[in-house]
């Protein structure tokens, strides 16, 4: 295993993390089995946002004393009603569930998350708010180690990174997330393809968000390197063919202030695939072939670039793309992470009334109003 520095922390973290999501559900048996693959791989980072507490039970169980060996990102406002993920900015919802994660952890959780600052409403109601003290004073009391957030956001995540309050932050990053080509170069990168020199195409606030943690020394964690599987996908990569787990891997690990890629894993097996990437060389990792055949690959996918704004109707068009092509995976089987942050969205796909006005401006060609009733219909209830 390799060790990279955590920005400021002081902290090292293994270039590969577990993701703990999948493990929501599983038997004890299983979360214990792919528990003992991480460590024995050397994995010392996992992510648990999953608010259940019988998944926190087997995982600190799993761990038993090998707690020490190993930091967790626990994430401050992740809740449930019922059985269901959500999202709380209720001071006394978010402690109660925080403190629950606290006790199954051994009183100690290395990083606290601040759940998924998304919108302007999740930074307010949270760097504005008494949840970013309660933060503050779990630190001071050292229950926590170090305050972080989570977004999928730049914008918003430029906002949090600029409080100087984190100094770490867990953000979904994949090639495909990552390119967006600007007003002035879209029609070059299609006449030119997207080949290796003119993969600048990432999108302005992405790179500005990245060149920013570096400079301010926040170490970034990596989620959704693999477009919830969608780039390894035959079927669904935007970019023609697949790429594989590990180009996506060394994607994400190429991008500055990145410590650390955690993809979720739900069996030893899986873990044991994921880091076959240290085995590989730089060939095997290489991305760029695959990007820069890309021409192809671009007609009626959605590139989450956001050339089709505004929408009149307030639709966040890219974001309600993401959520759906996620969910078109295995529509049998939609995590229901993704089904609560769409359903957590201001204005969804209900909200659209075929105007046609971003379908006039996309240049891939995204059928987006029957994209806008798809989405509502596999996320929307
Ligand atoms: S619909 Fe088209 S313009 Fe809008 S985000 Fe997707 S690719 Fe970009
Ligand atoms: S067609 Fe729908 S999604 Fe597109 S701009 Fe109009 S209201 Fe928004």
């Amino acid at each position: 295993m390799i060790y990279r520095e955590i920005g400021k922390t002081g902290k090292k973290a293994s270039i590969i993390g577990l993701g703990c999501e999948h493990l929501d559900g599983k038997p004890y048996a299983q979360v214990q089995s792919t528990i003992d693959a991480a460590l024995a791989n050397g994995i010392n980072i996992f992510d648990i946002f999953m608010p259940g507490k019988e998944v926190r039970e087997h995982i600190a169980q799993a761990l038993g004393t090998r707690r020490k060996d190993i930091m967790i990102q626990g994430h401050i406002g992740s809740t449930n009603i019922g059985q269901q993920y959500d999202i709380s900015r209720d001071l006394p919802v978010v402690q109660r569930f925080f403190e629950e994660h606290l006790r199954i952890c051994g009183g100690y959780i290395d990083f606290g998350m601040l759940f998924f600052i998304d919108s302007e409403d999740d930074y307010k109601n949270v760097f504005e708010s008494g949840i970013a003290d309660y933060a503050l004073k779990l630190k001071e009391k050292g229950d926590i180690g170090h305050i972080g957030f989570s977004s999928h956001n730049p914008l918003m995540a430029i906002k949090a990174v600029n409080t100087n309050l984190p100094e770490i932050m867990l953000f979904s990053i994949n090639p495909a997330f990552d390119i967006i080509p600007t007003e002035e170069s879209i029609f070059t990168h299609l006449d030119n393809g997207f080949n290796a020199d003119s993969f600048v195409g990432i999108e302005p606030k992405r790179a500005e968000l990245y060149r920013l943690c570096e400079q301010k020394n926040v170490g970034i964690t990596v989620m959704k390197a693999l477009g919830a599987g969608k780039l390894i996908s035959p079927e669904h990569s935007p970019f023609g063919k697949p790429l594989t787990v590990a180009q996506c891997i060394h994607y994400a690990l190429s991008r500055p202030a990145v410590a650390s890629v955690l993809p979720g894993s739900k069996t030893p097996e899986e873990v044991r695939d994921i880091v076959q990437y240290l085995t590989l060389s730089d060939a095997e990792k290489d991305y760029t072939g695959i990007l820069s055949a890309v021409r192809g690959g671009l007609h009626g996918s959605c590139f989450y670039c956001s050339h089709c704004q505004p929408c009149p109707s307030q639709i966040d068009i890219a974001t309600v793309h993401k959520y759906l092509d996620i969910a078109k995976l295995d529509t049998a089987q939609i995590p229901p992470s993704i089904r609560a942050h769409y359903q957590n969205l201001t204005h969804r796909g209900s909200a659209c009334t075929e105007c046609k006005s971003c379908e006039n401006r996309c240049p891939f060609g995204v059928p987006v109003i029957e994209n806008m009733q798809k989405a509502e219909l596999l996320l929307g209830y």
